[in-house]
């Protein structure tokens, strides 16, 4: 018997293992690996096989700069615990129109929480990066210490290699049932096997209501994504030295910098969520997306839209596309909360930005299942779930 399985070795997941293994033993981490051959597997996916996720203090959300300012702050302790480096300092810049909303709720948050902010006109974007092609009334919000990318992929390795080290046990399986029994709960994986745990935490992602996992329908709303990835060649690579990770305010454009991806290929990747992307609400529809190109369309409109922000990539002959799923609550939060008395709890909802945050999410929830009073500066009931729920 465990005192405590978190169920999904992702980004929350895992940090909530590693906060967990540090408060009390007994812990486990129960979640599949990474398929090898995507069209080929039959289980889930998960929303960080990838090796770019922008990162960054400032953010319209008072909530969501508080929680990366303090997961950031953590990089440097994961990195050293785990030996598994993840974190790039390239910076960030936000592009807006002038007079943008978008970037001056930005910057007020970001500076709250200690952001190092700079506010940019055009020839000043134009001055840094020369390679960026902007309007004459564009504004930038540059930030630079604390900004750029993770690999979520080696994060959440990190994180659970340093959740082990701190004495939890890793196992690879997929929950296919959860049960409150006598004295806590039981888990049965994919195989039949069962596991007892006096708590559980389900931080399964996308997948945790199409997968039927909680006590209670979420009402998660998970949305398809495709993303475009141009592969980088050494002369353009040199054009676009020192470029930063970029959101764009007017689209909700957001642009990874050259990186280097285990193919052995560098690729700038551009993302922009639709009002065409596809929503799931089945377990077989969403592993279907998983394993598709994704959107013939965003593949088109991104590609032009990228080569017109910054026109050196037109040299660029090789472009595909991935697909990735983002997860919605109702809150624009995740939900941290008890679902079922103080067995069954959850940390799910990464709202499209989980990535940069997921440690201090992590935190939050392995505090709430250690039992120690509430610290954090986001009230509790901003993370419940909310009533109605059955
Ligand atoms: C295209 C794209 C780009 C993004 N870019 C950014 C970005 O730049 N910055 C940012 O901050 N965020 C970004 N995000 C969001 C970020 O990736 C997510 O918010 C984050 O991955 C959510 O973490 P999670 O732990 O909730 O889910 P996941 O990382 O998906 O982890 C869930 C885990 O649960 C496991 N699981 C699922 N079902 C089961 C089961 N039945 N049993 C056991 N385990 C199970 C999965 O295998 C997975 O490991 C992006 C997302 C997408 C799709």
């Amino acid at each position: 018997m465990h005192r405590i399985i978190v169920i999904g070795r992702g980004m929350i997941g895992s940090a909530a293992g590693r906060h967990l293994a540090g408060l009390t033993d007994g812990v486990a981490l129960l979640g599949p690996d990474e398929p090898v051959d995507r069209t080929a597997h039959a289980g889930v996916f998960a929303s960080h096989y990838d090796e770019g996720r922008m990162t960054r203090v400032v953010d319209p959300d008072p909530n969501w700069s508080i929680t990366a300012k303090r997961s950031i702050e953590r990089y440097a302790e994961i990195e050293a615990e785990s030996g598994i480096p993840f974190f790039t300092n390239s910076q960030f810049l936000g592009l807006g129109a002038a007079g943008s909303d978008y970037l001056a709720n930005c910057e007020t948050h970001g500076r709250a929480n200690g952001a190092d902010t700079l506010g940019l006109d055009a020839d000043g974007i134009r001055a840094r990066y020369p390679f960026l092609r902007v309007a004459d009334d564009a504004e930038g919000l540059h930030e630079g210490r604390n900004a750029g990318h993770i690999s979520p992929r080696a994060m959440v390795r990190a994180e659970c290699e340093a959740a082990r080290r701190r004495g939890a046990q890793l196992i690879a399986g997929e929950a296919r049932a959860i049960r409150p029994v006598t004295g806590g709960v039981e888990i049965e994986d994919e195989t039949g096997t069962i596991y007892k745990a006096e708590k559980v935490l389900i931080a399964t992602g996308g997948f945790t209501d199409v997968c039927g996992l909680a006590p209670r329908d979420l009402r998660l709303r998970v949305f398809g994504r495709t993303v475009v990835l141009v592969r980088i060649e050494a002369d353009v690579a040199r054009e676009l030295a020192g470029m930063p990770t970029m959101s764009h305010a007017e689209t909700g454009a957001y642009i990874l910098p050259p990186i280097r991806y285990p193919d052995g290929h560098t690729y700038l990747k551009i993302g922009i969520g639709t009002t065409d992307d596809p929503e799931f609400r089945a377990l077989a529809d969403l592993k279907g997306w998983f394993k598709s190109e994704g959107s013939a369309a965003n593949r088109r409109d991104f590609q032009g839209f990228l080569t017109t922000l910054i026109p050196v990539l037109a040299r660029c002959d090789h472009w595909h596309t991935a697909t990735c799923a983002v997860t919605w609550t109702a809150t624009g939060l995740p939900y941290i909360d008890y679902a079922l008395d103080n067995r069954i709890a959850l940390a799910v909802g990464g709202n499209g930005k989980g990535a940069k945050s997921c440690d201090d999410w992590g935190w939050i929830a392995a505090e709430m299942l250690a039992g120690r009073e509430w610290s954090h500066p986001i009230p509790r009931e901003r993370l419940e779930l909310p009533a109605g729920l059955t």
